[in-house]
């Protein structure tokens, strides 16, 4: 996206939130490779807006005031007996209690298996020339060590927009995205929540279309009542 679309979509900001209602508490660009936190009252809806497409967005909650309760996918993927993240589906903690309900996505489904890119991980599959390049895990280690997080709280993780296929015999894909320029996902916040995301650095695969871009987030209050 060049620096006018991007002061274009700015300037439009109400249209962005509009049709959420309420007050905005939060719009911001979260620029490319860069992470994001913050906490979202329960009731808020956080925005998360695909700026111009196929952009992965890694995120990790936890409860805001006991951050050893948090997002697990596990519990998430039973109680709801699919791997994919739809609209309606509850993002539930480690206790079973939910953290957040998707209440529109206008990208069809978002991954929660393919896990967060790593140095590590991006040498193993890569190759050792890959070991310097940014990654997820350490924007979540970055920007989590400035909530108290460790790289002991890093769990198997969200990926907003992004595409991991599952075949009938189970193999996963990584492939180009299904998002789109200005697609996204509504999350309504059921306890205060703790996020943190990674708009993520991999151009090692197509999870970003080898060329990652900004996002943008916006969080608004509950509609108001007339
Ligand atoms: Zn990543």
């Amino acid at each position: 996206m060049s620096a006018a679309d991007l002061a274009a979509d700015l300037a439009g900001a109400e249209d962005v939130a509009g049709d959420l209602g309420g007050t905005i508490a939060v719009d911001e660009v979260v620029p490319a490779r860069a992470a994001w936190s913050a906490v979202v009252p329960a009731g808020e809806t956080l925005r998360i807006v695909d700026l111009a497409g196929n952009q992965a967005v890694d995120c990790l909650l936890y409860r805001a005031d006991d951050v050893t309760e948090r997002y697990s996918a596990p519990a998430t993927v039973v109680a709801q007996r699919n791997i994919f993240l739809v609209a309606g589906s509850r993002l539930l903690s480690n206790e079973g209690s939910p953290m957040m309900t998707i209440t529109a996505t206008s990208c069809a489904y978002h991954d929660t298996i393919g896990g967060a890119c790593s140095r590590e991980s991006n040498t193993l599959r890569y190759g050792h020339h890959t070991a310097h390049q940014h990654a997820c895990v350490d924007n979540f280690l970055d920007e989590g060590g400035r909530r108290g997080l460790t790289k002991r709280d890093l769990v198997p993780n969200i990926n907003w927009f992004m595409n991991v296929p599952v075949g009938e015999d189970g193999t996963l894909g990584i492939v180009d995205g299904i998002s789109a320029p200005g697609l996204a996902v509504d999350l309504r916040a059921d306890m205060d929540v703790l996020v943190l995301l990674s708009n993520c650095p991999q151009i090692n695969n197509p999870c970003n279309g080898f060329d990652p871009t900004p996002i943008r987030v916006v969080v608004t209050g509950p509609p108001e009542t007339p």
